[in-house]
């Protein structure tokens, strides 16, 4: 993750003169071999950070259409890699050199393969008009924590930059006019490929609903400006002029073969992965589970578990640890990160064989930097099942005497995970049916099960009004092992 913070502040520093490939127009912007190896060195990152997600049909999908429009596109030359990643957030987005990612959320959303065509040809255009990170550079680096600030320790602020930057991936927004270009480039792009880019603008209407939704993020494909619905307009009447312009028919939607390749897609949150309830953190394939201190908040990736106090008085970074026993695994933590520990102990959590350190960071000004603030904290390490475990807590001195114990509280709950209930959770799976009689989507909706306060959520999901009719023979998206 060092190497990823030096590329992107490398990629900021050294602007060079380098030729855009849509404008033909020189510009400030990195030279090609710099911007491919910056994707290079992002996509494994960014893969392990947010997780792969792997299914068969929709890989096929997305790669076959992603190359052949990429080949059609204005950078043929770039080696393109087109991949699904596992999160719910509905979203896309692409990183310089040809790197473009789907999430699971905004796959089970695309309701034929006209609008995934055309958000697909939206984020190759970000890559071909060479919309580089910079307004990603800048913003990740303002983000970087106050409380990843505070240690002086390297390696653990990178580690804990690498997840706010995986995170803002998610939520990262490029300019009004980046936007506004790659829409035009997604509707040039998919109907070149023969498809019917009204379908393109219908999508953002999807968007605009999820927006109004209360609690749900805002992406970069969902970039509140340019507002959703002018995208609408402006992409429709872009359609029609490519349709007037291209020769052959820019007709094709395919529907129902789409959203065939959606049934058993997982929806929503993925309980494997690890959630809250009652202010419990279960792992279910771990098998482990350790209390949130209430009111403290959960960030939970593939590669560590955030928990943070409010007001950034402190967190615990709960991860894997490398070592033979929690001793040894100690010791090499500790020498990794360049501290000193001023008291370390043996303990036993729950049964469970463990080894503590701690010391403090800060404090002192030094030649080239002022004093800040004196950093405490306590690192313990536990033996659980074949794996070494970390609970990592790190607070201001002077926060201390207000959450101290708090701190403590998610490693002294660690504990095995047994219980059937938890251990068996399944995520909720689209579910495609074809309705047997023509009625409104809300009775099709209800008849298959789905409770009141979600209809709203699954007229979204099929991209319809509750009113809408729905006839015989039409396919809709419901869900199995729905939550209660
Ligand atoms: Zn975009």
């Amino acid at each position: 993750m060092k190497n990823l913070l030096f590329f992107f502040v490398f990629a900021v520093m050294l602007a060079s003169c380098a030729r855009n490939p849509i404008t033909g127009k020189k510009e400030f912007a990195i030279s090609e071999k710099k911007e491919i190896a910056l994707g290079a060195a992002y996509d494994p990152q960014i893969v392990s950070e947010m997780g792969q997600y792997k299914d068969p049909g929709l890989d096929a999908l997305i790669n076959k259409l992603g190359k052949e429009m990429a080949t059609d596109s204005h950078r043929p030359e770039l080696e393109w890699k087109f991949t699904i990643i596992d999160s719910d957030v509905v979203n896309a987005f692409a990183v310089p050199g040809g790197y473009v990612y789907f999430t699971r959320g905004i796959l089970a959303h695309f309701n034929n393969e006209a609008e995934f065509a055309g958000v697909l040809g939206h984020e190759i255009g970000h890559v071909t008009a060479r919309h580089t990170a910079k307004s990603m550079v800048r913003q990740q680096i303002a983000q970087v924590g106050m409380i990843a600030g505070m240690l002086a320790s390297q390696e653990v602020r990178n580690n804990m930059e690498a997840i706010s930057q995986g995170m803002s991936l998610l939520f990262l927004k490029y300019g009004r006019d980046a936007e506004s270009e790659s829409d035009a480039l997604g509707v040039e792009y998919s109907s070149e490929q023969g498809y019917d880019a009204n379908y393109m603008a219908g999508f953002f209407r999807t968007i605009d609903r999820l927006q109004k939704q209360a609690g749900v993020t805002i992406p970069d494909f969902q970039s509140t400006h340019p507002n959703p619905l002018n995208r609408e307009v402006n992409v429709k009447q872009m359609a029609g002029e490519w349709q007037a312009k291209l020769p052959g028919a820019q007709d094709k939607v395919n529907r129902d073969s789409y959203l065939r390749l959606l049934e058993g897609l997982v929806y929503g949150k993925d309980p494997k992965q690890g959630f809250v309830e009652n202010n419990v953190f279960y792992h279910p394939v771990l098998k482990f589970q350790f209390d949130i201190p209430n009111g403290w908040t959960l960030n939970n990736s593939p590669s560590q578990v955030q928990v943070l106090a409010p007001e950034n008085q402190g967190a615990v970074i709960f991860s894997l640890a490398a070592g033979e026993n929690a001793s040894a695994a100690a010791t090499a933590w500790v020498q990794q990160n360049e501290l000193t520990a001023s008291a370390q102990k043996a303990v036993t959590v729950n049964g469970m064989s463990g080894y503590q350190v701690s010391g403090s960071q800060g404090g002192e000004a030094t030649q080239t930097q002022q004093a800040s603030p004196e950093v405490l904290w306590q690192a313990t390490f536990i033996a659980y099942n074949g794996q070494i475990y970390n609970f990592l807590e790190v607070a201001q001195a002077a926060s201390v005497n207000a959450i101290g114990q708090t701190l403590e509280i998610p490693y002294r709950s660690f504990n095995r995970l047994t219980d059937a209930n938890y251990l068996n959770r399944e995520p909720e799976r689209v579910k495609i049916l074809k309705v047997t009689s023509t009625n409104s989507l809300q009775n099709h909706l209800r008849a298959a099960g789905i409770p009141n306060d979600r209809l709203l959520e699954f007229g979204i999901l099929n991209g319809m009004e509750l009113n809408e009719q729905v006839k015989t023979g039409t396919l809709i998206k419901v869900v199995s092992n729905m939550k209660k």
